[in-house]
């Protein structure tokens, strides 16, 4: 197995800007569908350029976050407050969007994690049949014509296997990728006859779908303040006014996992910006995971805020590697960044 030579790199890329531009669009699901397998292969995949099986159930799971937070009613304020929750499909309204809200609706909850283990496993079921009858064989039928470039188009079933090379290009592209989707999705949200009225021109329309950096994380604060004993988790100093940090940053994987936070100084946290930290950082954040894996697996749980040990690792891996990829830069400390080099492999190994 070799991963996809640039030639392959450049028509997979092709590929995907010709299923957003030749698809046809009557809900919003083939833009879901094409985040979460791009998600997928992050979390799940590899750089070796393999096949990557993947059930319906996984992205289904994908979906009910995706569609979790879009399902709340908008609310418009002006002189007359508004709101409703916003249309996703040109017809009937998607009815995954129908599944999540009477979930959340009828239980109260507050994130899928609040859900009843038995009742959220029957919701990702009930999602994965929508995934199976609706997008996920018409995700790849450009201008008229199948392209199974992503995986086989069998029609049916409960799993799709993505082709060779395809996990290596979607986590290498991922950014790119899912910006397209986002970018995709909060235009045809924005034209759909029966969202036009509610939204107007209001700009704030992608934050409210796709969450932003700013999301409620104060839930964080006192789980993380007794494990680094008061301390910012970069400089040491006494933590005056705690901000919580996402490890693996937001904007190169917009997921909030538990153990990608930490607790920073604000100076840290505004030095730090976009960057990955450097490997003695990287280091004492596994450390910290394994040491204090229970209680923070017991605390999230507490808190219902979604964790998993192996996602985070499998995504710090992911965007390591990445900035090796591109020879970039990790943030030391204060205005000092480095060169990454490869030394992250050795602390990371799989
Ligand atoms: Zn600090």
């Amino acid at each position: 197995m070799s991963p996809p030579s640039a030639e392959a790199q450049l028509r997979f890329l092709a590929n995907i800007q010709r299923l957003l531009d030749e698809g046809i669009f009557t809900a919003t699901y083939k833009f879901a569908l094409l985040m979460a397998l791009a998600d997928l292969a992050v979390e799940k995949g590899d750089d070796s350029g393999a096949p990557l099986p993947l059930a319906t159930e996984e992205i289904a799971e994908k979906f009910v976050a995706y569609y979790w937070r879009q399902g709340q009613p908008y609310v418009r304020l002006g002189s007359e407050v508004r709101s409703r929750v916003l249309r996703q499909n040109t017809g009937r309204q998607a009815k995954v969007i129908s599944l999540v809200s009477d979930a959340r609706g009828i239980y109260d909850a507050g994130s899928p994690r609040e859900l009843a283990p038995d009742r959220r496993a029957a919701l990702i079921r009930d999602v994965a049949r929508t995934v199976e009858t609706m997008p996920l064989w018409k995700l790849q039928v450009m201008g008229g014509e199948v392209v199974p470039f992503l995986y086989e188009n069998l029609g049916r079933g409960h799993a799709i296997v993505l082709r060779e090379g395809v996990a290596f290009c979607l986590r290498r592209f991922h950014a790119l990728i899912r910006g397209l989707a986002q970018g995709a999705w909060v235009r045809f949200v924005r034209n759909l006859r029966g969202n036009r009225e509610l939204l107007g021109e209001t700009a704030d329309l992608s934050a409210f779908l796709f969450g932003t950096e700013r999301a409620v994380l104060s839930a964080h604060v006192p789980i993380l303040q007794e494990i680094q004993s008061g301390l910012c988790f970069y400089c040491r100093k006494d933590l005056r006014a705690p901000e919580v940090d996402h490890f693996v940053p937001w904007s190169r994987y917009p997921v909030d996992l538990g153990h990608n936070f930490v607790l920073a100084c604000r100076t840290c946290n505004g030095q730090k910006r976009d960057f990955l930290a450097a490997v003695p950082h990287l280091e004492r954040w596994l450390r910290r995971n394994e040491d204090h894996r229970h209680t923070l697996e017991e605390q999230f749980e507490q808190h219902a805020l979604a964790h998993s040990l192996g996602g985070s690792l499998q995504i710090a891996r992911w965007a390591y590697g990445q900035v090796e990829q591109q020879r970039g830069s990790v943030w030391v400390a204060a205005e000092r960044f480095e060169a990454l080099g490869a030394a992250w492999r050795k602390v990371l190994a799989a």
